[in-house]
Formats: C-alpha cells, structure tokens, sequence
C-alpha cells in the first residue's frame, strides 16, 4: 500500500523552503541549520526537483524548522507510506500507515450495559489476525510471525464517545496502525503480533488487568492515542 510517490515530493508537499535561515539547530543532526545537513543529495531521476545540503525547511501547520535533507533521510528510513511526522511536536501530515499483518475487525452489538456506562449497551470488536510470513515492513522479513490471544475481544460503550471512537477504530485499522509485529512487553516473545499503543479494553465486567471497566478516563485516552497516530475526526471532512 505504501505509495509510489518520489521520497522528495512528499518532503517539499508538507515543507516549505525558508529564505532567512533562523539561528536554531537542526532537531535531526543537531548542527546549525546556518551549517549544511551532513547528508548527501540523493541522485534524483530526470525532471525531479533535488534538495541540497544547505536548504532549511520549514513544516507547513507546526512551522518547526530542518534541514530538509536531513528529514529526507529520516523519511528514507521508515515505512515510506507518503506521510511525515515532525520531528519535534509530533504532528502528522499526510496519512500515518503502519504494519499491521492482514486480518479482520469484526463488531458486533452486545444489550449488556459496561461497568461505569450503566445507560447503553456495549459495542464488541473482534480482531483476528492468523499466523503469516512478515512482508519487508517487518522486523525480520521472510520469518514467520505468531498470533497469541486472537481472536482478541474488545469492548467500548454503545454510546455517541464510543461509537466515535469505533469510527476512528476503524480508520486505524485500515491503516494498519491497531497491531504491529515486534516483541510483546508481556510476554517477552520475539516476532508476534502485539498491540501497537491505542489501548483497548479486553475484559468486560471487570478491570482487574487495568485493560477493563469501569474506566472513566478511557474513552478520552484512546482518542488521544489515536490522535497522535493522526486519526482525528478530520478523517471524515472532505
Ligand atoms: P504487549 O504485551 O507487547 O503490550 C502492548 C500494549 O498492550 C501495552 O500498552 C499493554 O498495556 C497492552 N496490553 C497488554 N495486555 C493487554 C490486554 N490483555 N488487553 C489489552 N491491552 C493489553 O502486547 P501483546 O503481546 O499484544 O498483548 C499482551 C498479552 O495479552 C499477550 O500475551 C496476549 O496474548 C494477551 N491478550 C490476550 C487476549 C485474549 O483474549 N486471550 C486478548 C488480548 C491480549
Ligand atoms: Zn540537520
Ligand atoms: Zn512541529
């Protein structure tokens, strides 16, 4: 999925080239940006706009200020996917994929009201993901990677939080961004699908794992996990 776009038009799509250089350092290399990025210009094709050494970028929405070369080659080194992240506040411009392995998200309606949200029904998601070989977004390409826990359950209230919260779920989950395949910190296991930092609850009646109800401050949690995946209620305006 990741897209066919050159490395340089995603970099000049959310960065703008700054005339009057700020006397700041470079958050990625920590040299001046007055001083040259030590990375090199990559040889571009024909036609295609190359960034030198000595031009400082500024991101369009935050206004934080790098050498362009040097998130260049930060982008070079991750998924590739036609998005970015500013380095230092963390905004995401473009659409931040991930590496989750093929699976489905299923949901389902259960009439039990949720410990803490007595006044709704619950919604119930069930993720399942089988066994598969990892693709070279992975951490050791060609191995296989184990599923433990799957199908996993997960539970959030019937209610207009929650159902916004499935919506943005689901967003996530197209983009590849609910699993991951690394090692899980519970188990210690190496080269398994682990959860990838928005939290979801897995235990219904009771929060005797922490990852239950009732949770009051949940619902707002998750949304800021999603929001710093990028996935915001802005997905849904046109
Ligand atoms: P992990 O241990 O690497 O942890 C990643 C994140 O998931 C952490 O933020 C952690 O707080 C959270 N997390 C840990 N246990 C969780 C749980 N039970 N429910 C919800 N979130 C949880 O992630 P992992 O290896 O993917 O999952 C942790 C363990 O939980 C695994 O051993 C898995 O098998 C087990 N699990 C089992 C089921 C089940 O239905 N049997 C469901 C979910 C998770
Ligand atoms: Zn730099
Ligand atoms: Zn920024």
């Amino acid at each position: 999925r990741a897209s066919a776009q050159r490395p340089e038009e995603v970099i000049q799509r959310y960065m703008e080239v700054v005339a009057g250089v700020p006397d700041e350092d470079c958050i990625i290399c920590m040299d001046q940006l007055s001083n040259p990025s030590g990375y090199e210009t990559p040889s571009t094709e024909e036609g295609g706009q190359s960034i030198l050494p000595d031009t400082v970028g500024k991101f369009i929405k935050c206004g934080h200020t790098l050498h362009m070369l040097c998130m260049l080659a930060m982008y070079n080194n991750g998924t590739k996917d036609g998005s970015l992240q500013c380095p230092s506040c963390k905004t995401i411009y473009g659409e931040k994929t991930g590496t989750q392995p093929k699976g489905k998200m299923e949901i389902y309606s259960i009439a039990q009201s949720l410990p803490g949200h007595p006044d709704c029904g619950t919604i119930q998601i069930i993720y399942s993901i089988p066994p598969g070989l990892q693709g070279p977004e992975h951490p050791n390409p060609g191995q296989p990677y184990t599923c433990r826990g799957f199908p996993r359950f997960c539970f959030l209230p019937d209610n207009d939080k929650g159902r916004k919260v499935l919506e943005l779920l689901k967003v996530a989950w197209m983009r590849r961004l609910i699993f991951t395949v690394g090692t899980s910190s519970t188990t210690g296991e190496p080269d398994t699908v682990v959860w990838n930092g928005i939290h979801h609850k897995t235990e219904m009646m009771s929060n005797l794992s922490g990852h239950g109800y009732p949770d009051p401050n949940y619902l707002d949690n998750v949304l800021s996990e999603l929001a710093s995946q990028g996935v915001t209620e802005d997905c849904f305006k046109p």
